[in-house]
């Protein structure tokens, strides 16, 4: 009997009030369904966010030090079911396991990082223009932050909101994206073992429309912090600038790496390679494009195919597996009506196009690792997010073209430059118009310390991870204590 997992509301687990359920199945194998999950509706939203609205005073209460220490539990018991926690995500997700032992490593990072801002929340003294009179900027929480999160880093992502979202006083309330509900059932139970107290996080797993959509909506929710599809995104944006909640959006990408004509071209194979088809391109920070010097175009183009075409496709528990499947059937279609769009637009297909579809692989969401040469910055396949492992290769004169045909788009999340000239990778690193740049290094690897997110429309001007994350999920207090015991104006006593 496949196992039935419960919504965790204000300390308990427990059934959808429809008493209806979905399964999730196994992207590498679509027969084997790992579990049968809540599937929630506006009943249970109601529920979740009364239990995060109950224990908002208590936990703003408890000393942000004291909040730390239980952050460190929680960091603690994802070191010791780091294994458990990846098995599952790959059985759920897809990706290969070296990739989702890091998805959790960086949820340990990040909550070792956040669990230390308990005993900092550093805010500002500042000079009074006044004598006797002190001056200071004291963080407070927002209130109940919803999170609403998409598969691709099933535990990274939940823990790059809740966390900063709980050291910062805040309660939540989190809905994981339908294909990936296990992990972060996995995550509510170690915040059960680490002792969080009742109703500081819940969780209610569902579909987008049913659960996701009531929780934006709900009148006690006071921030909504949300990554996935910019089109949900915007819908998002609009209900929120209604209610005038507060709103922080992660979306799409379309990165790029630009190869100078003096690049070291092995190094920047490899990070072509990692960053167009590790995670299956299923990155948000994914190498969709390769910008190339024309001198060294032809040669880079031959190694990028000769490798592609030398990938280990199969389920990702094999350690010897390189690709996993897709997300979904739907992902995989969506996929592949890109790669025919690429060759109506004329671009030239070197490698892959199509289903992969193996022995081994006939019943998963499998594609081919693909590599298109000869594409122009105005075809769709070199403008629209394809989420999935298909590597789009356009040649350019120089540095400031690749740099124009870089900025040439909608998005502006990440950006690399291979180069051995330190002078052309300072100006890269001033002119790409993206939120991360790497220099000889691929589009993927950020950092927990440093801030994430993007330009244009990746995102609304948040940021997550590193100290900017309190930012998002905090407020400033402005405080001025006068201990003149007379009544001073400012601006007024001026002379
Ligand atoms: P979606 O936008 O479809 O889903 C993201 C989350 O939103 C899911 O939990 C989804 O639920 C939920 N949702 C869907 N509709 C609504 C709604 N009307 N109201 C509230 N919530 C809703 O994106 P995907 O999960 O398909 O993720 C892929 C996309 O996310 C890509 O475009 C990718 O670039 C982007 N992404 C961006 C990242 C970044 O940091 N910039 C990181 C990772 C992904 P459900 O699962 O049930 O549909």
């Amino acid at each position: 009997m496949t196992k039935e997992y419960k919504n965790y509301i204000n300390g308990k687990w427990v059934a959808s009030s429809s008493g209806e359920i979905f399964e999730n199945t196994n992207p590498a194998n679509c027969n084997e369904v790992l579990g049968r999950f809540q599937k929630s509706n506006k009943k249970d939203v109601d529920k979740a966010v009364a239990a995060a609205h109950k224990a908002k005073k208590m936990w703003r209460d408890t000393p942000a030090p004291k909040r730390g220490e239980i952050m460190y539990k929680v960091a603690e018991l994802l070191v010791k079911n780091k294994e458990a926690l990846a098995q599952d995500m790959t059985k759920e997700m897809g990706k290969v396991i070296a990739e989702t032992r890091g998805d959790v490593q960086e949820a340990i990072d990040l909550t070792y990082f956040a669990a230390g801002e308990g005993r900092r929340l550093v805010g500002e003294t500042v000079p009074s223009e006044l004598k006797n009179k002190f001056a200071m900027s004291v963080r407070m929480p927002l209130g109940v932050v919803a999170c609403i999160t998409p598969w691709n880093f099933p535990i990274a992502i939940p823990s790059w909101k809740l966390i900063p979202a709980l050291i910062c006083g805040n309660t939540a309330v989190i809905k994981p994206a339908e294909d990936t509900p296990l992990t972060v059932v996995n995550f509510m139970n170690i915040f059960e073992k680490a002792g969080l107290p009742s109703g500081v996080v819940n969780m209610v797993t569902g579909y987008g429309p049913d659960a996701g959509a009531p929780l934006v909506e709900h009148e006690k929710v006071d921030m909504v912090s949300f990554t996935g599809s910019t089109q949900t995104g915007a819908g998002i944006a609009s209900t929120c600038a209604q209610r005038m909640k507060q709103y922080s959006l992660e979306m799409g990408g379309k990165n790029a790496i630009i190869i100078m004509d003096d690049a070291n071209l092995d190094l920047a194979l490899e990070g072509v390679m990692f960053g167009g088809f590790g995670t299956t391109g299923q990155r948000c920070t994914a190498c969709s494009r390769v910008v190339i010097h024309k001198k060294v175009a032809k040669k880079f183009t031959d190694m990028l195919v000769e490798r592609a075409k030398k990938l280990k496709l199969g389920n990702g528990l094999d350690e010897k597996v390189d690709m996993g499947p897709l997300i979904n059937d739907k992902a995989r279609e969506k996929v592949h009506r890109y790669v025919e769009i690429g060759k109506k637009e004329g671009a030239k297909l070197l490698t892959g196009g199509n289903y992969a579809n193996g022995k081994a692989l006939k019943n998963g969401w499998f594609y081919q690792p693909t590599v298109f040469a000869g594409v122009e910055t105005k075809m769709r396949i070199a403008q629209e997010e394809i989420f999935g492992p298909v590597v789009s290769v356009l040649a350019c004169n120089g540095f400031e073209e690749a740099v124009d045909i870089v900025n040439d788009s909608t998005y502006g999340l990440s950006s690399a430059i291979y180069t051995q000239d330190v002078n052309r990778a300072f100006k890269a690193i001033e002119m790409l118009e993206t939120g991360l740049t790497y220099v000889n290094a691929s589009t993927i690897g950020a950092e927990i310390q440093l801030p994430f997110g993007g330009t244009k429309g990746t995102g609304n001007g948040h940021r997550e991870v590193g100290i900017a994350a309190l930012e998002t999920f905090s407020e400033w207090k402005s405080v001025f204590i006068d201990y003149s015991g007379k009544m001073q104006k400012a601006q007024i006593d001026h002379d």
